[in-house]
């Protein structure tokens, strides 16, 4: 494919000076507008107003989008007991095969199977969704609202059913 035509700079543009000034003014424009609505915010004035251009997290978080995948849970059924029936589809469909699931036999008949381990390991998942989408029971769901996920081993990032479920 023929790359696009470079437009010819214009006579200011060819002096190179002149824009670097423009650069420098916007610069300063911004310093101008912003270090006095954070000198404001700093005093308390107009907290909450918008009048900084920065969040202060964590102390101040903005509201997650209602459709953001965040840290996985396994839903309970109304007895406690994982709703996964240890079907393997998410673990199958995985891109990132971050899912570990050995499954068991359940007690009651009509529930074939339950995950006697279900792990993911979260510092390799990709947070695709996938898992949930893939998931016949919506038994797995992306909703906890924990974005915040760090651990000093590899180890650590793995989650196992029980941090699933709780
Ligand atoms: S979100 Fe995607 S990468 Fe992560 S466990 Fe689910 S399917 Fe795998
Ligand atoms: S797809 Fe759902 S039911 Fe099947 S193993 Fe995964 S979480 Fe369990």
């Amino acid at each position: 494919m023929d790359s696009p035509e470079q437009r010819p700079l214009g006579v200011l543009e060819a002096v190179y000076l002149v824009e670097a000034a423009r650069g420098l003014m916007l610069t300063a424009r911004h310093f101008l507008v912003n270090f006095p609505r954070h000198v404001a915010r700093g005093l308390g004035i107009g907290a909450g107003k918008g009048n900084t251009v920065t969040i202060e997290y964590p102390e101040e978080r903005r509201p997650f989008p209602p459709r953001l995948r965040t840290r996985h849970r396994l839903v309970r059924r109304p007895d406690g007991s994982p709703r996964c029936v240890a079907c393997m589809m998410c673990e199958t469909i995985c891109p990132a095969h971050c899912i570990h699931i050995t499954a068991g036999e359940h007690p009651d008949p009509d529930v074939e199977k339950v995950p006697v381990a279900f792990d993911i390991d979260l510092g390799v998942c990709v947070f695709c969704g996938f898992c949930v989408e893939a998931c016949p029971e919506d038994a797995i769901r992306m909703d906890t609202g924990v974005v915040e996920l760090s651990a000093y081993t590899r180890e650590g990032m793995i989650y196992r059913m029980d941090q699933l479920l709780g």
